[in-house]
């Protein structure tokens, strides 16, 4: 089923976007928690982490490295990634998303 995360890709919705490419997008999340707050999303509408398969391994890999990408770019090398899976982990958005967060101090565990 799609998402709001849909039609920002489909630029349907105004996003700040930060990168692009074939395979993601990466723009700041509308409720920021930190100074930069990115969030990085495939093309490919997956729900959730859970929902990967082996197929997809490829692919989350890549998110992964844009979240290090985009970090950088924000001028940041220390830098937080949280994928919420599933209401009950807090994911309000079913379109798999990475959020990068940084720009202040981040505590441990987290809430
Ligand atoms: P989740 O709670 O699913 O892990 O994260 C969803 C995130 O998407 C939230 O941090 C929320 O602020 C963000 N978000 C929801 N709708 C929009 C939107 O229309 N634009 C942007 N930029 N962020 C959104």
């Amino acid at each position: 089923m799609s998402t709001i995360f849909s039609k920002i890709i489909a630029g349907e919705i105004p996003s700040d976007q930060v990168y692009s490419d074939d395979r993601c997008i990466a723009f700041r999340d509308i409720n920021p928690t930190a100074p930069v707050h990115i969030l990085v999303i495939p093309r490919q509408e997956i729900a959730q982490l859970g929902h990967m398969t082996e197929d997809h391994e490829g692919l989350v890999g890549h998110l992964m490295r844009v979240a290090g990408i985009v970090a950088r770019q924000e001028g940041y090398e220390d830098f937080r990634v949280i994928i919420n899976n599933g209401a009950g982990a807090g994911q309000t958005v079913f379109h798999l998303h990475l959020h990068v967060v940084a720009g202040r101090t981040l505590s441990w565990p987290p809430g």
